[in-house]
């Protein structure tokens, strides 16, 4: 296929990339939130993950064993130990998502899932500290 034909075909094609959350980038991040927020506009979503993508990990904290396995391949030391209880607590704030934890994991109570929306002004929020 010459170039021609193939510059031709290019304009035709939808967009390859996601306009998630927006079309154009908005002037005021605050705004459109808020607009949001009252429902005047709706969010574009997200494409779907694909299988096996390395999202916020989640602890089944039941059948933890508290062995610490995690804890030792770890390379980011997100993960802390509970000492009292003999369970772990995970600062996502800090994983690099590798999922090593979660292979090593002897009890499977680890496991990385979809959820990717996970910024935040506070790298200690409750929603970035995995306890159960
Ligand atoms: S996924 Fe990797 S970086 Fe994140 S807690 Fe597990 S071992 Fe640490
Ligand atoms: S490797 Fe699994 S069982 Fe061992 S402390 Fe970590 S989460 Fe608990």
């Amino acid at each position: 296929m010459n170039i021609i034909k193939i510059l031709l075909k290019q304009l035709f094609l939808r967009p390859a990339t996601n306009m998630f959350p927006a079309k154009y980038a908005p002037e005021s991040a605050t705004d459109f939130l808020k607009k949001v927020g009252d429902k005047s506009i709706t969010l574009i979503n997200p494409v779907a993950v694909p299988d096996r993508y390395r999202g916020k990990i989640s602890y089944n904290r039941e059948d933890c064993t508290g062995c610490k396995l995690c804890i030792r391949v770890c390379p980011t030391k997100a993960i802390e130990f509970i000492p009292d209880e003999k369970k772990i607590k995970i600062f996502v704030s800090r994983c690099c998502f590798c999922s090593q934890c979660n292979d090593i994991c002897p009890s499977n109570c680890l496991s990385m899932t979809s959820e990717f929306m996970l910024s935040n002004y506070d790298k200690f929020a409750d929603d970035l500290i995995v306890t159960h």
